[in-house]
């Protein structure tokens, strides 16, 4: 299942102190009454349908039976919580995406296995387990809250393509290619609800429009159907020897160690704190970018952003204000450059940025649009005592080297950008200076 717990991967203490805050005040203190009333509809409106399918499943369907199947798969699912449980915390902690939860493999074989009352009524109960044990400590209840209802919503759908599933009737069904279809077209709805309605909040509440950036990678959706189509094997071999169902056990947990070789690598490649792509990344890249211009005969740029002053900005407000404004200009810095023009912190407040595709005279235009930009930043940070630490008025130097045609490698950009760079900071900062051409 995919849901919206993604959380920035590092948070300071400034900003725990507010969800602490709004933690000590309830329900009430939640950041979800804050919202606009557009996205706040769209929450409470998905609540409440997942409240009444619940509801709708428990009294209209057949929920007469199915319940002990479905507490043994709560037995399994709150196994398999506690076996990964290690790995998993590691795995919330470091995502800044909409996090798939392998445990959704147990509520996809109660939907194969049970009716639908007793199969949303088991997504409550796993739901319940891992907040209780875990999720209270990686995010906020609202969040939870309307995770779990894109599930119910996301089960529901996929069980009106299996009406009237009955324990034992189902499977020889699936037996043929008629089961094959059924329940791959299940696990599809399943995962295009409860993604859809994730994706749907994030794209109302983030400034970032494109529906691109907010759909899951191609792994993670291929780890998401993956997990449903382990509750497939998981039903069919719960239905046929039930004693077996432990050994799956076992290779469930080698696919969260898996998963967690791949958020390794891309954490190897990001700067923890602004998200950009750290310098050995961003060079990987530019190398890249440069063989793509030699190839294209087309110029290319590297520039070189260094903030002015920016140890006043830690020595006035502390090094966990200054972390917040770096994070605002790397936020800028991605804002105002093309897609495909990579942004990397280089190191403490320097900022790297290749343009693709440019000659010298844009590559300067670009620069001075990015020193007007981190110009209008505005940080306001509360602080523990409860004031407002605000910073604004930055200025940045940027050193700017071009090239045409790749005739320069990385390093030669990066040496004669960072040259340029000292000449503005000696020339009384604040401004962009074009290196010596190569
Ligand atoms: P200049 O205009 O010459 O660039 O002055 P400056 O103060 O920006 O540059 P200097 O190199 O003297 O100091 C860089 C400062 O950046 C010092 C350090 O405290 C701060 N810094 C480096 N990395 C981080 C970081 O990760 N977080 C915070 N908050 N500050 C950082
Ligand atoms: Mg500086
Ligand atoms: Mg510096």
């Amino acid at each position: 299942m995919t849901d919206s717990r993604a959380r920035p991967s590092s948070r300071d203490g400034a900003l725990a102190t507010v969800r602490d805050r709004s933690r000590r005040l309830g329900p009430r203190g939640w950041a979800l009454w804050s919202l606009p009333r557009g996205p706040l509809a769209y929450i409470l409106v998905i609540e409440l349908a997942a409240v009444a399918v619940i509801v709708s499943a428990l009294t209209l369907g057949t929920a007469d039976h199915g319940w002990t199947v479905a507490g043994l798969l709560f037995l399994g699912a709150v196994t398999h919580a506690e076996a990964a449980r290690h790995i998993e915390r590691i795995r919330i902690s470091k995502v800044d995406r909409p996090f798939i939860d392998l445990k959704s493999m147990w509520t996809f074989a109660a939907l194969l296995l049970t009716p639908t009352g007793p199969t949303l009524v088991l997504v409550c109960g796993t739901f319940a387990y891992w907040w209780v044990r875990n999720g209270r400590h990686h995010s906020a209840p609202h969040k939870w809250i309307f995770s779990w209802a894109t599930v119910v919503l996301g089960t529901a759908a996929a069980g009106l393509l299996l009406p009237g599933v009955e324990i034992g009737t189902l499977l020889p069904t699936a037996a043929g290619p008629l089961g094959l279809v059924l329940i791959a077209a299940a696990a599809i709805v399943r995962w295009t609800v409860n993604h859809g309605l994730v994706v749907g909040i994030l794209l109302l509440t983030s400034k970032e429009r494109s529906l691109r950036r907010h759909l899951s990678s191609p792994a993670d959706t291929l780890l998401g159907l993956g997990a449903l189509a382990l509750g497939a094997a998981l039903a069919v071999l719960a239905a046929a020897s039930p004693w077996l169902v432990p050994i799956l056990l076992v290779p469930v947990i080698m696919l969260h160690r898996g998963v967690l070789v791949d958020q390794f690598r891309h954490a190897a490649r990001t700067d923890s704190k602004t998200g950009l792509a750290n310098g050995a990344a961003w060079s990987e890249v530019a190398a890249k970018e440069i063989a793509r211009a030699a190839r294209q005969d087309v110029g290319l740029a590297v520039l070189m952003v260094d903030l002015d002053e920016f140890k006043a900005v830690n020595d006035r407000h502390g090094h966990l204000v200054g972390d917040e404004v770096l994070r605002a200009v790397a936020a800028s810095l991605s804002a105002e450059v093309r897609a495909y023009d990579a942004v990397g912190r280089f190191g403490g407040e320097e900022f790297v940025v290749l343009l693709s595709g440019v000659d010298p005279a844009a590559a300067t235009v670009t620069a001075e649009r990015l020193r007007s930009r981190i110009g209008d930043i505005d940080v306001q940070v509360p602080t523990p005592i409860g004031t407002l630490a605000r910073v604004q008025g930055l200025t940045a130097s940027i050193g700017c080297a071009t090239c045409s045609a790749g005739s320069r490698s990385v390093d030669e950009l990066l040496a004669a950008a960072d040259a340029a760079l000292y000449r503005a900071k000696r020339a009384g900062r604040n401004r962009t200076v074009a290196a010596d051409p190569a």
